[in-house]
């Protein structure tokens, strides 16, 4: 079994996140992470290699792939401490300011290239990335790549060449089955990631990350970046300060100032 994992590179969500004036995403090289959605993705792709057996596992493989630059390496050495086998970076300055589509394009792009060596099983996604929230590339991806998708799994077995999930609507369950290869995305429900190990956590330090740029997966520049953008971030304002709050200290008489100030703001 052979298992793809895109992985993002976010900027930490609790970090204080801005815009460049020409719309792109201003990063630091340091406030970068894991998309902590992707550790479900990373977590069900080992928990399938496991259920294998020691044989099975042996002629398995799960790799993590993120496109981004250079110091995208963060995420992928998380994605070593987690128990990945294999980390692959897809990094070239015409990727930057690519949209969407862009980015899909080149995720298909590096795993038709790791084709080459091998069949892909599954692309096993995040629900999401915490950055961009799209919640599309799975989709796009599959789409690409021209296999079926399933998308936010709560559930995901495996089994005689069949993939199995469950996608929780509201107030229903359905549960789809495709043939594999094919693309998953999964919730945040459908495992708990594990916590890495001290022996894996020292391990990923010197492990190896293959590192691609556009020609290696055969890609031409203006397939992504601005070049292959569909969409174009037109403007961006900061979120504007909250409105001061009103703090009631209850000395016995809390319950009235909450019935005033509801009555006050016309909220009953
Ligand atoms: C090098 C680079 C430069 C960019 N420049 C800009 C820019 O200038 N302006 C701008 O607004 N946006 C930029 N983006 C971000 C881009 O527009 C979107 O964030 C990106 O296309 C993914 O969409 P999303 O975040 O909504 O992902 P979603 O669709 O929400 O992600 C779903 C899942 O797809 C996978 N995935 C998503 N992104 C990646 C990735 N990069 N690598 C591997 N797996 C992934 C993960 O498994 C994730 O959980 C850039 C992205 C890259 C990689």
């Amino acid at each position: 079994m052979r298992i793809v994992v895109p992985v993002k590179h976010v900027p930490d969500i609790h970090s204080n996140r801005q815009f460049t004036p020409d719309g792109r995403t201003a990063r630091g090289a340091d406030d970068g992470t894991l998309n902590e959605l992707d550790e479900n993705a990373i977590e069900a792709a080992l928990q399938i290699v496991e259920a294998l057996g020691a044989e099975g596992r042996a002629a398995s493989e799960v790799i993590a792939l993120t496109v981004g630059p250079v110091e995208a390496d963060a995420a992928l050495r998380k994605a070593y401490q987690l128990g990945v086998d294999r980390a692959v970076r897809l990094t070239d300055p015409a990727i930057a300011g690519s949209d969407v589509f862009g980015t899909a394009t080149a995720i298909a792009a590096a795993v038709r290239t790791l084709e080459e060596s091998g069949p892909v099983d599954l692309v096993i996604t995040g629900m999401a990335a915490l950055d961009g929230l799209g919640s599309v590339v799975p989709a796009l991806l599959s789409a690409d790549l021209g296999l079926p998708q399933l998308t936010l799994a709560s559930r995901l077995t495996v089994a005689d060449g069949r993939v199995e999930i469950d996608r929780d609507l509201d107030g229903v369950t359905e549960t789809l089955t495709a043939s594999l290869p094919a693309v998953v995305s999964v919730t945040d429900h459908v495992n708990t990631p594990r916590y890495p190990n001290f022996k894996l956590i020292m391990a990923a330090r010197s492990k190896e990350i293959v590192a691609w740029d556009l020609a290696a997966v055969g890609l031409a520049p203006d397939a992504v970046g601005e070049a292959g953008a569909r969409t174009r971030v037109v403007s961006s304002a900061p979120r504007p300060p909250r409105e001061p709050v009103e703090l009631v200290v209850d000395k016995g008489e809390g319950g009235r100032a909450l019935a005033d100030y509801l009555i006050r703001n016309d909220l009953v």
